[in-house]
């Protein structure tokens, strides 16, 4: 099974972003506040290791895990999976497509490649990523 290394990965996701911020869309290259980090779509304990820490279950959000908007994905979660931002723990983060700060929706593969998707489609497959249930949250701030 293919392993990726975080460090790796989150590289490849500021390329694959242009380096913005994937909620609003800031420029996090400079580094300005409130910060960069990125971000596990689905929790690290319920990803398969093959996808756990590739590119596509990583994005790259301004802030931390309490400020800016990877703040607000872990304060909203159940709106943060309408979004693709936070993948339930049943689903494969490869079939879960995500909004970008455009609006364009997007499905993530594991060698850092996206592939764009209309809003149509994205709509049937994220319907499969938002049954409502209680999730836990780890801080996978790195
Ligand atoms: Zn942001």
């Amino acid at each position: 099974m293919m392993k990726h290394s975080f460090e790796q990965s989150a590289k490849t996701v500021a390329v694959r972003q242009d380096w913005h911020c994937m909620r609003c869309g800031r420029n996090t290259r400079d580094g300005s506040w409130p910060g960069v980090s990125t971000h596990h779509r689905q929790l690290r304990r319920s990803a398969s290791p093959d996808v756990r820490d590739s590119p596509a279950n990583l994005v790259r959000l301004c802030g931390t895990g309490t400020t800016g908007c990877h703040g607000w994905v872990h304060a909203h979660p159940a709106l943060a999976r309408r979004f693709g931002w936070i993948v339930s723990m049943w689903a494969d983060p490869r079939r879960v497509p995500v909004k970008d700060w455009r609006g364009q929706w997007m499905l993530l593969d594991a060698d850092g490649d996206f592939q764009p998707i209309s809003r149509g489609e994205a709509i049937r497959l994220i319907s499969e990523n938002t049954n409502e249930t209680i999730e836990g949250d780890d801080d996978d701030n790195e």
